[in-house]
């Protein structure tokens, strides 16, 4: 059984249509795939009427912007409650917070020179819940700026280049609270990835994240090489937390991320939703169940 936990449409800042993101992948051979847009559930209703015609197992997740010690973290949220009022206000504040960087970004950009319009962004976005960084690079792609978003953020975009605008992202232990409460698990992802920082998250912190109610950390990703995933899963192992891998898949969006490049074990998986029944009894919320291949 091939699964693939955190991937991307065109509701967030990946170039697929939800049908067609799960279409690919049971081309691509996946059995399950969990779509994880950011900060929103836009693309489940089309995913799942996809997932159904294609006999593929979907699960409902989002990735949600968080913050830690001012670093940002995101934090995979798997099975909520989509109408719980505390999570539907802060995904709300967070998509918020997305659109009205925006303005203040391209202000930034014209004032070194860049030839670039709120318009050149939003065409980009198109179906997009939220605009954000990624649209923006690739509108700066689309005026032959830079050659393609990893340029654009380390030039431009990143948190330490010109065009940085700060925005709002969730904290980190309320999030993990508020999934738990509408009934869901929760994930850290890419935890010591590329643009993040590790000492934040070291294992005491993550011993008092699942106090809080985390489930997993997703250890198998293509921004952490093979010592820190072997570090990352002793981690796991040590809290008895879930070991996830996933692709990240952003469609044309992101090159090295295509679909089951990393995958989840059958036995993590099956877990992670034992996990996710017990938090909707206990949260006495209803999420659709999940039936496995
Ligand atoms: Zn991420
Ligand atoms: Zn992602």
């Amino acid at each position: 059984m091939r699964i693939d936990l955190h991937t991307h449409s065109n509701r967030s800042d990946g170039t697929t249509s939800p049908g067609a993101l799960v279409r690919h992948a049971r081309e691509t051979g996946i059995d399950v795939l969990a779509i994880t847009d950011h900060d929103t559930t836009e693309g489940w209703a089309e995913a799942s009427e996809a997932a159904a015609a294609e006999g593929l197992t979907l699960v409902r997740g989002i990735e949600i912007s968080c913050k830690l010690e001012g670093s940002a973290v995101h934090l995979l949220a798997y099975l909520p409650d989509p109408a719980y009022g505390p999570l539907v206000d802060e995904l709300g504040r967070i998509l918020d917070g997305r659109n009205a960087r925006l303005p203040a970004t391209v202000a930034k950009l014209r004032a070194i020179g860049s030839d670039i319009e709120e318009d050149d962004v939003r065409r980009i976005a198109g179906d997009a819940a939220g605009i954000g960084r990624p649209h923006v690079a690739d509108a700066l792609v689309d005026k032959g700026v830079v050659q393609d978003r990893s340029e654009a953020f380390d030039t431009y975009l990143g948190s330490r280049g010109p065009a940085y605008v700060k925005r709002y992202a969730a904290p980190l232990e309320e999030m993990v609270r508020t999934v738990a409460a509408a009934g869901g698990v929760s994930v850290v992802a890419h935890p010591w990835g590329r643009r993040y920082t590790h000492q934040a998250l070291d294992e005491a912190r993550f011993a008092a994240l699942k106090e809080e109610g985390l489930s997993g950390i997703e250890v198998d990703h293509q921004d952490h090489d093979e010592p820190t995933r072997a570090e990352l899963r002793s981690i796991a192992r040590n809290l008895g937390l879930v070991v996830t891998g996933s692709s990240d898949y952003h469609g044309e969006g992101k090159v090295d991320h295509d679909l089951g490049c990393n995958t989840t074990d059958p036995e993590e998986l099956s877990r992670l939703l034992d996990l996710a029944r017990a938090s909707a009894q206990v949260a006495g919320r209803t999420t659709p169940e999940v039936l496995l291949p």
